[in-house]
């Protein structure tokens, strides 16, 4: 509680959409929270900001030379932060005996291994960084439970799962029937699959309801947001594959839901702002003022919910099929999707495209027995993915 020491807070990805929305949290709490380390990849400008305002105790970039700038801006601004530099500090500091909770922010599987050093360390762990848990698996969950850890979900939809499932985690498989994992359909929901080959980034990126990252903001549009939540899902609550559905909810009030046995359905609702889930995590059991705004039932134009065209999202199929394959399959379509987004976003590919190089990647790169047993094993099973990802998105840029 608030009474004792405050929690000593560790934001891997701060200068990103859900940094910067964990670090607007913990501004509104100074008497419970204390920033303990800031990450970010390369962006200088923009963590020193945040260094000088939170005053952490480290401040760590992935890359060498920003570490390099930052440090020395730092210094000259008479900031006692201190900066260290490069991948392997970011799972130091993830795992430092001194934090207490760890917000995973990072986007992709670059946030596998810190994200792994705080499980293994028994930190509270709030993970937005879904890619992670996907390419990790049953690994991932392993370490988990092996460290002692506290994994809350921070994903909109897994938060809001959470928040309906009964408290004790035992009781979950003999209570619950599914889950219904709402989807707003993105950007593209109504318009005519045949034209998604002349979509831009820019329009990709416009997503009606939320303001996020680019990657996760053309996955959204491509539906693979949903399929990574779906994985996401089937760890998290260790659920069978098919007792997990995806509903299209285009006004994102309904943030997902929970079928009982007795065919109760429970649901969490609340405007779209991450400040909610973030909150959720961080408090937990307690609740906390976030910031949101109230949800507001008279001003609510109605809220609807409708099937999933297939055609139109192709790439959410491939969850259940990659769920039910050799283990391991998940990282591959995760690293495949990372490198056809990337290619999309620098204008190589086109948006249809992208899951021509997830379906081909996956086609291709079949896991071993072994594949998915170790981080090492899942990291080189990751990067020869995306070498033949890489080699199809050539093929199709030729
Ligand atoms: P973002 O692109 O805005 O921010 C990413 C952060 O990660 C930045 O701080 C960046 O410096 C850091 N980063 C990027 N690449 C890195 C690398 N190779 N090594 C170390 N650090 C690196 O992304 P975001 O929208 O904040 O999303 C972060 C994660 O949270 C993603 O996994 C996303 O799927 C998930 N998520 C985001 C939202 C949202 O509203 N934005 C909602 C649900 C889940
Ligand atoms: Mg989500």
């Amino acid at each position: 509680g608030p009474s004792t020491a405050r929690q000593q807070v560790c934001i891997l990805g701060s200068t990103g959409s859900v940094g910067a929305n964990t670090l607007d949290v913990i501004a509104r709490h100074p008497q419970r929270y204390q920033v303990f380390a800031l990450t970010a990849h390369r962006r200088v400008d923009d963590l020193e900001g945040q260094c000088l305002r939170f005053q952490p105790r480290y401040a760590v970039m992935s890359d060498e030379p920003a570490a390099a700038s930052l440090r020395a801006r730092l210094r000259s601004a008479g900031s006692p932060t201190e900066v260290l530099g490069g991948v392997d500090a970011l799972t130091e500091i993830a795992a430092h005996p001194d934090v207490d909770t760890v917000m995973a922010a990072i986007v992709g599987a670059a946030g596998l291994a810190p994200c792994l050093a705080a499980a293994r360390a028994g930190k509270r762990l709030l993970l937005a960084n879904k890619e992670a848990l996907v390419v990790g698996g049953g690994f991932f969950m392993q370490a988990v439970r092996a460290g002692g850890a506290q994994l809350l979900p921070i994903d909109s939809e897994h938060s809001a799962i959470f928040q309906c499932l009964p408290e004790d985690p035992a009781t979950w498989r003999e209570r619950i029937e599914r889950i219904i994992l709402t989807a707003s359909g993105g950007p593209f929901r109504d318009r005519d699959p045949a034209s998604l080959c002349d979509v831009t980034p820019e329009q990709a990126c416009a997503h009606p309801n939320w303001v996020m990252g680019r990657k996760i903001s053309v996955d959204s549009a491509t539906m693979m947001n949903k399929a990574l939540e779906v994985i996401e899902a089937r760890w998290l609550f260790s659920l069978e594959p098919e007792d997990i559905e995806v509903v299209i909810h285009p006004q994102s009030i309904v943030h997902s839901m929970v079928v009982c046995r007795d065919r109760s359905v429970l649901a969490q609702l609340g405007t779209p702002d991450m400040r909610v889930p973030i909150a959720f995590g961080l408090a937990y059991p307690e609740r906390i003022e976030s910031g949101a705004a109230h949800l507001d039932f008279t001003r609510l134009s109605g809220l609807t919910f409708e099937a999933l065209d297939r055609r139109r999202f192709p790439g959410l199929q491939l969850a259940w099929d990659t769920l039910r394959a050799a283990a391991g399959s998940t990282a591959v379509l995760n690293a495949a999707n990372e490198e056809a987004v990337a290619a999309f976003l620098a204008g190589t590919i086109r948006f249809d495209q992208i899951h021509t190089v997830n379906a081909r990647t996956l086609d291709e790169v079949v896991p071993g027995a072994d594949a998915a047993g170790s981080l090492e094993a899942l990291l080189e099973l990751d990067a020869g993915a995306r070498r033949r990802a890489r080699d199809f998105v050539k093929g199709l840029a030729a």
